[in-house]
């Protein structure tokens, strides 16, 4: 028997969370982090809360105020403009979403360090290749933790 004291604490991912994302919304994120190249974007996502499915219904582009392709930081304006939206709309703040131009869709130790809300979903879009990729995440940064989150994509 190998000493299991010393190895990595493997957390069990939210298996229940699924992230239901119609297309058209997906090509708008994919269409604002191209836009930001080489920077990151960043912005919020909304819908419904069903038990364990979170249906997207809009995305929010917002500016990345940081102009990094390191960071991200919201505008603060138009992060209150997007939730009076949602509020006016009746939609839930479900998450949010940044790209990363040139490494993985996986959180950073800063987007771990960062993640105030372990209610919300993190996704995050990658550049990196030809092709996008994307990935959404539950984060507990008490627990230095991110689990990923099914996606499905709608038409
Ligand atoms: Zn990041």
């Amino acid at each position: 028997m190998q000493n299991r004291q010393n190895q990595p604490r493997i957390t069990p991912a939210r298996l229940s969370t699924r992230i239901i994302l119609p297309r058209k919304l997906l090509e708008k994120i994919i269409a604002h982090s191209r836009s930001a190249l080489p920077n990151e974007a960043c912005g919020l996502f909304a819908g419904h809360i069903n038990e364990a499915d979170k249906r997207v219904e809009e995305v929010y582009c917002l500016k990345n105020i940081d102009e990094s392709p390191e960071h991200f930081s919201m505008s603060g304006e138009e992060q209150f403009a997007a939730i009076a939206d949602m509020r006016k709309r009746g939609l839930t703040l479900l998450g949010n979403f940044h790209s990363h131009p040139s490494t993985p869709a996986r959180p950073s130790e800063e987007d771990i360090r960062l993640a105030f809300d372990s209610s919300l979903s993190y996704i995050i879009v990658s550049l990196a290749d030809a092709e996008p990729a994307l990935k959404s995440f539950n984060i507990n940064k008490n627990e230095n933790s991110a689990a990923e989150e099914t996606v499905e994509y709608t038409s």
